[in-house]
C-alpha cells in the first residue's frame, strides 16, 4: 500500500489546487477523482463550459443585432450551428481538464482514477478504474456540490434538466423555462435567449439575484426584459409534469393564484447542494451539519485532527475562486504557516452581458446592520468609451463608511465587470477610502473610469 504526506479527495478547482500546493511545499500528495478527466464541476460541467457558450452565443447576437450598428453588413442569413457550438465547448474543456493532467504530473502527485472513500481516519479505499487502498497522514476533502432538486421534480434529464444537460442540449429550446432566477438560470437563460428560443424564468423571491445589491437585480431585470425573457417573480412553483415533448409548470403568485406556463425544456436551477455521497465519512468519524456540508472549524478542520475539508462541501459562496483560496489555506496551514482568508472580500461575479460583479457588503447588509454609509454611483452610459463600443448599459456603486470614507461595498453591472471587479478587491483588500479611488489615475477611455468617477 502507498503511502503519502496528504490525499485529496476531489479534483476540482478546490482539489486539485490543494493538491499542487501541498507538493510545492514538500509533502508527497495523491490526488482522488471519480472521474476520467480532473476538474471536477467547474472544468467540466460549471464555469468554463458555460463561459464557452455564453461567449459563442454573445458572438451569434453581436453578428445579428449589432453588427449593422457599426456598418457591417452580412450577405445572407446568418445561422447558429448548435452542433459545431457545443463541439467548440467540448473542445475547450478537453483543453482545459488536460492543462490540470498536465500541472499533476508536473507537480509530481500521484493521481487515482476512482471513488475515493474513508476506511479510517488515515486509510481510503478506491474502487474504479484505479482500485485498491492507499494511507494518508493528512486528509483534504474536496468532493465539491450536485445540483439541488424539488421535492416535487422529477428530473428526466432529457426535458426536465440542470445545468450539466443544458450545457449539452442537440436543439435550440423553443421555451426554455428556467426555474431559478440566480446564477445558473441567468446565464443559461442568457444562452438560449440570444439563440432564439423564448425563455421564461420563474423566480420564487422578489427578485432575481436575491443575494446581490437589489440595485443590481433591478438592472439586470431592466436588461432582460428588454430582450424580452419572461420574467416571473414572487412565484412559488407547485408541480412539474412532462408529457411527450412538453413540459407543464404549475406555478402559485403572490395573490395565492395558480399559473401555468407550457414550454418543451425546463431548467432546473435553485441552488446546488454539497456532495458527500459514498465517502463513507462515518468510518473515519466525520461530522456533517443540517445543511449536509462538512463541519469545520476556523481552520477548515473537521471534528477528525488530521481531516480537512475545502470548498462547496462547506460551508460560503459555492465559487471556484473560493474553492482555491481554500485549497491554498489548507495546504499552508498543513506546512505549518498562518493563512488568512477574507471571506468578505471573495467577489461574485455573473457572466451575463451586462456582466454583474459585487464585493463586499450589499447596501441592504449595511442598513440591517445598521451602518451609517454613503453611496456613489455612476452610469456607465455617462463614459467616452462605453459610447464608442455600444455597451451602454449599467453602473458602478460604491458604498462607503459615512464618517472614515472607507469601501465597504462595491456593486456593478456592465460591459467588463468581470474583470473591473478586480481593482475594487485590491482597493478593499488594502482598506481604501473613496477618496482614494478617486484620486487614482484611471486611463481614458476605459470602462474603469466608472470606478473613479462613483468613488
Ligand atoms: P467540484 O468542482 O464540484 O469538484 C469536486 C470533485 O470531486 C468532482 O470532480 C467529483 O467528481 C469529485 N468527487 C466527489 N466525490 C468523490 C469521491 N468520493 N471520490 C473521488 N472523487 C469524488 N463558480 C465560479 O466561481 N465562477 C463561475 O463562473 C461558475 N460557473 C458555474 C457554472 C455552472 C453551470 C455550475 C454548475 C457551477 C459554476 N460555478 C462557478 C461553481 C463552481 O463550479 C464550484 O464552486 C466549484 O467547482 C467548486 O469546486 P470544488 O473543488 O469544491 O468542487
Ligand atoms: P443560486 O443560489 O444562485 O440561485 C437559485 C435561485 O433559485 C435563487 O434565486 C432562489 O431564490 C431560487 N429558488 C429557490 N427555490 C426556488 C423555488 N422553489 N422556486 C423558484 N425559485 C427558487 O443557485 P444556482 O443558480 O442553481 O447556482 C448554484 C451555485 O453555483 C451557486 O451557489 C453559484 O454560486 C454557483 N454558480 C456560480 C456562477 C458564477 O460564479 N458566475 C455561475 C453558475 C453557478
Amino acid at each position: 500500500m502507498k503511502s503519502y504526506d496528504v490525499a485529496v479527495i476531489g479534483s476540482g478547482p478546490g482539489g486539485y489546487v490543494a493538491a499542487i500546493r501541498c507538493s510545492q511545499l514538500g509533502m508527497k500528495t495523491a490526488i482522488i477523482e471519480k472521474y476520467s478527466t480532473l476538474g471536477g464541476t467547474c472544468l467540466n460541467v460549471g464555469c468554463i463550459p458555460s463561459k464557452a457558450l455564453l461567449a459563442s452565443s454573445h458572438h451569434y447576437e453581436e453578428a445579428t443585432k449589432h453588427f449593422e450598428d457599426h456598418g457591417i453588413d452580412i450577405p445572407g442569413e446568418i445561422k447558429v450551428n448548435l452542433e459545431k457550438m457545443i463541439g467548440r465547448k467540448q473542445a475547450v474543456v478537453d483543453q482545459t481538464t488536460g492543462g490540470i493532467d498536465f500541472l499533476m504530473k508536473k507537480n509530481d502527485i500521484d493521481v487515482y482514477e476512482g471513488l475515493g472513500s474513508f476506511k479510517d481516519t488515515t486509510h481510503i479505499k478506491i474502487e474504479g478504474k484505479d482500485a485498491g487502498e492507499i494511507e494518508a497522514k493528512q486528509i483534504i476533502i474536496a468532493t465539491g456540490s450536485k445540483p439541488s432538486n424539488l421535492p416535487f421534480i422529477t428530473l428526466d434529464k432529457e426535458r426536465v434538466i440542470t445545468s450539466t444537460e443544458a450545457l449539452k442540449l442537440k436543439e435550440i429550446p423553443k421555451h426554455m423555462m428556467v426555474i431559478g432566477g440566480g446564477v445558473i438560470g441567468l446565464e443559461l437563460g442568457q444562452v438560449y435567449r440570444r439563440l432564439g428560443a423564448e425563455v421564461t424564468v420563474i423566480e420564487y423571491m422578489d427578485r432575481i439575484l436575491p443575494t446581490m445589491d437589489a440595485a443590481l437585480s433591478k438592472e439586470l431585470n431592466k436588461v432582460f426584459k428588454k430582450a424580452k425573457f419572461n420574467m416571473m417573480m414572487s412565484h412559488k412553483v407547485q408541480s412539474v409534469e412532462r408529457k411527450g415533448d412538453e413540459v407543464l409548470i404549475k406555478a402559485e403568485n403572490k395573490k395565492g393564484e395558480t399559473v401555468e406556463v407550457k414550454g418543451d425544456y425546463c431548467l432546473v436551477s435553485v441552488g446546488r447542494r454539497p456532495y458527500t455521497d459514498g465517502l463513507n465519512l462515518e468510518a473515519a468519524g466525520v461530522k456533517m451539519n443540517d445543511k449536509g456540508q462538512i463541519e469545520t472549524n476556523a481552520h477548515l478542520q473537521t471534528n477528525v485532527n488530521n481531516i480537512y475539508a475545502i470548498g462547496d462541501v462547506v460551508k460560503g459562496a459555492m465559487l471556484a475562486h473560493k474553492a482555491e483560496e481554500e485549497g491554498v489555506f489548507v495546504a499552508e496551514t498543513l506546512a505549518g504557516q498562518k493563512p488568512h482568508i477574507n471571506y468578505n472580500l471573495i467577489p461574485g461575479v455573473v457572466y451575463t452581458w451586462p456582466e454583474v460583479a459585487a464585493v463586499g457588503k450589499t447596501e441592504e447588509e449595511l442598513k440591517d446592520a445598521g451602518i451609517e454609509y454613503k453611496a456613489g454611483q455612476f452610469p456607465f452610459r455617462a463614459l467616452g468609451r462605453a459610447r464608442a463600443g455600444g455597451d451602454l448599459d449599467g453602473f458602478v456603486k460604491i458604498l462607503a463608511d459615512k464618517t472614515t470614507d472607507e469601501v465597504l461595498g462595491i456593486h456593478m453591472i456592465g460591459a467588463r465587470c468581470a474583470d473591473l471587479i478586480a481593482e475594487a478587491v485590491v482597493a478593499m483588500e488594502y482598506r481604501a477610502s473613496a477618496e482614494d479611488i478617486s484620486r487614482m489615475s484611471h486611463a481614458h477611455p476605459t470602462y474603469a473610469e466608472a470606478m473613479k468617477e462613483a468613488a
